[in-house]
């Protein structure tokens, strides 16, 4: 007699075989799982009571594939079910929580259905047009079989078996799309991928091919039994046992990256949660890393069995190029994302593991110093985005890992490395422009330099944002050098160009009004450059340059100020032009604020009137 679904089951299933899930391949997954959970069950009674004798070596699931008749057929030799466990654990769906269709119809597209509800069985008519389970529970004499094509519902019969256990029988689906399913090469590449890890070895009949006979030139197909996961995961092992090409060699097979990565973390905690994770610092960024395609996250395993590809909430953002896998067995296999966030297991691991990256960063950085400059290379960045998101909230945990290039080492350094040999200074000095070579001969630096200080080249469009969301690093305060009011002359000579202002306040008002600036004024901090621009308050011109380059209309303008070199002729030639010429003034003042913004990189607002005013110029 053909039994129905109940209405719940009903529903659930018709979503599920209309592939809701659009990774259909996790199917063998689910009953490998519980194929290795009910081994485990007997395994466990068999420890427990005595008269109960069966051979652990003698625990194995075994796959064979029928191509001709379409099926794929999974044998356990576990615990088994009785007539009436295959009535209520088959018979009805979603018994593991109650299913919100409205909340889950919402959002169809990437709902894993089959972790949330342990429905992992029903995940195989995704792929099956008929199921059968032949099942004898260990210790009775009769089988069963359940067999089911989908929402219309299932029988149960007797059955012939002649050991306990469980057959999972699969007709595949017509269709190209269905084949793999059917292959032994794609069988052993879903194991592998998703099931290496369980305990209980994973067996399957496969086609190979051997010389007839030692002399002859004909060869034959023989069947030969092959285990197809490894049984010991490598993050299972002692520490002690594995050497770092096997870490390197994992590494490259698991995430495809064949260059070897720059660190590996592993750690196996007990205690009052219990997890083994195996972490890796890739040595390069892979080509989306910065791009939105790239999606973060660990390899997620419950006891050996992966469930889940990219856990997300393992890894904070700014550590987003860890790469690794972590087993735990206080994580349910039935875990869903939704429930994975507020996981209170999960969330010691990830802050566990977060501190662990974070030292082992350290580590590098003080003492594999080559490494640490490729690392920050080409992850340095996302660090430093990291800084600033959020409004800050994290800079504590990653100030002491970026680096900016030093004008006085000629290379990387840490804020670190600047403020314990600069312990004399009230702040730490920088400047931002797009490469070493342009900033180093911007007038303002170089003022900076001959006062013999070690000036910060920033060179990441981020950089200054993150130095003023860092705020301030061992109570120096950051000070752009291209603000105008850098203050590192002495007493007289301030008092000298104070005096030059004022008494030269009425022309360089008029300057002021020529090209619209928040101010202009004589400067003794440049050397044998004519000009430079700097800017007064918050937003510095290099924020200006980069706010800008965003898509947005709001555009927003630093406070620029023109400074002029009072030792340069150019402050002569102006000063006799407010006497004499006030027309030839604004428009030389035009060329002098010209000349500044090209030193800036910025573009200079008006080009052909200045290449005009210069052609005037230099043709008299
Ligand atoms: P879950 O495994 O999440 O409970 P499933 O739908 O995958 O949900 O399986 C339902 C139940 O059927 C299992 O809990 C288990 O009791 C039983 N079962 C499934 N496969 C087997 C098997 N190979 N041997 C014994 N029992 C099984």
């Amino acid at each position: 007699m053909k039994k129905e679904f109940k209405a719940e089951s009903k529903r659930l299933m018709e979503l599920m075989i209309n592939s809701i899930y659009t990774n259909k391949e996790i199917f063998l997954r689910e009953i490998i799982s519980n194929a290795s959970d009910a081994i485990d069950k007997l395994h466990y009674r068999s420890l427990t009571d005595k008269k109960i004798k069966v051979n652990k070596d003698d625990f194995n699931i075994m796959i064979t594939i029928d191509k001709k008749n379409r099926k794929l057929t999974i044998s356990d030799n576990g615990i088994g079910m009785t007539k009436d466990e295959l009535e209520k654990n088959l018979g009805t769906i979603a018994k593991s929580g109650s299913f919100d269709f409205k909340k889950e119809n919402k959002k169809k597209e990437n709902i894993d259905i089959i972790g949330q509800f342990g429905v992992g069985f029903y995940s195989a008519f995704m792929v099956s047009s008929n199921v059968e389970v032949i099942s004898k529970a260990f210790n009775t004499e009769e089988a069963f079989s359940w067999i089911s094509s989908g929402i219309d519902g299932y029988s149960i019969n007797k059955a012939q078996k002649d050991n306990y256990g469980t057959d999972i029988i699969l007709t595949i689906k017509d269709g190209e799309e269905f084949d793999k399913y059917l292959d032994e090469y794609s069988i052993k590449g879903l194991v592998k991928k998703y099931s290496d890890y369980i305990t209980y070895p994973i067996k399957m009949e496969v086609t190979k091919t051997r010389k007839k006979s030692d002399n002859s030139e004909e060869y034959e197909e023989y069947k030969e039994i092959e285990t197809l996961n490894s049984l010991i995961p490598l993050w299972r092992r002692n520490k002690k046992d594995i050497t770092t090409e096997e870490y390197d060699t994992f590494y490259s097979d698991k995430f495809d990256d064949y260059e070897k990565p720059l660190a590996h973390i592993h750690t196996s905690a007990e205690g009052t949660i219990e997890y083994h994770s195996l972490l890796y610092i890739p040595s390069h960024a892979s080509y989306d890393y910065y791009s939105k395609e790239y999606e973060k996250g660990l390899q997620l395993y419950s006891n050996g069995v992966l469930i889940m590809e990219k856990c997300s909430d393992l890894i904070p953002d700014y550590f987003s190029f860890v790469k690794g896998v972590v087993d735990s067995p206080d994580l349910s296999l039935n875990i869903s994302r939704e429930i994975l966030q507020q996981n209170r297991v999960l969330k010691t691991i990830a802050n566990n593991i977060e501190k662990k990256i974070k030292n082992e960063l350290l580590d590098m950085q003080q003492n594999r110093e080559e490494d640490y400059l490729k690392f920050i290379q080409s992850f340095g960045m996302q660090l430093k985005i990291g800084i600033y998101n959020d409004f800050g909230i994290n800079k504590e945990k990653l100030q002491d890992l970026i680096m900016f290039y030093s004008s006085k080492e000629k290379k990387l350094i840490t804020l670190n490395d600047y403020v314990s040999r600069n312990k004399d200074y009230t702040n730490i000095y920088y400047a931002c422009g797009n490469s070493i070579d342009q900033i180093s001969m911007l007038p303002q630096v170089e003022s900076v330099i001959d006062h013999d200080k070690e000036v910060l080249f920033c060179t990441d469009y981020v950089d200054e944002f993150v130095l003023k969301t860092i705020g301030k690093f061992d109570d120096k305060e950051f000070k752009n050098v291209c603000s105008d009011n850098i203050d590192l002359e002495t007493e007289e000579e301030k008092e000298k160009t104070k005096k030059l202002n004022e008494e030269s306040k009425d022309m360089l008002d008029l300057m002021k009004e020529t090209i619209l600036l928040k101010d202009v004024k004589f400067t003794n901090k440049l050397k044998d450059h004519p000009v430079c621009l700097t800017s007064a308050g918050e937003i510095s011109v290099e924020m200006e340059k980069v706010m800008n380059a965003m898509p947005s209309d709001h555009k927003i303008d630093a406070d620029k100020v023109l400074e002029i070199n009072e030792n340069h002729p150019i402050a002569k030639t102006i000063q006799k032009l407010y006497k004499t010429d006030k027309e030839k003034l604004k428009n030389y003042t035009k060329v002098l604020y010209a000349q500044a913004r090209l030193i800036e990189g910025l573009p200079v607002e008006n080009p052909t009137e200045i290449t005009n005013l210069i052609c005037d110029i230099i043709s008299k």
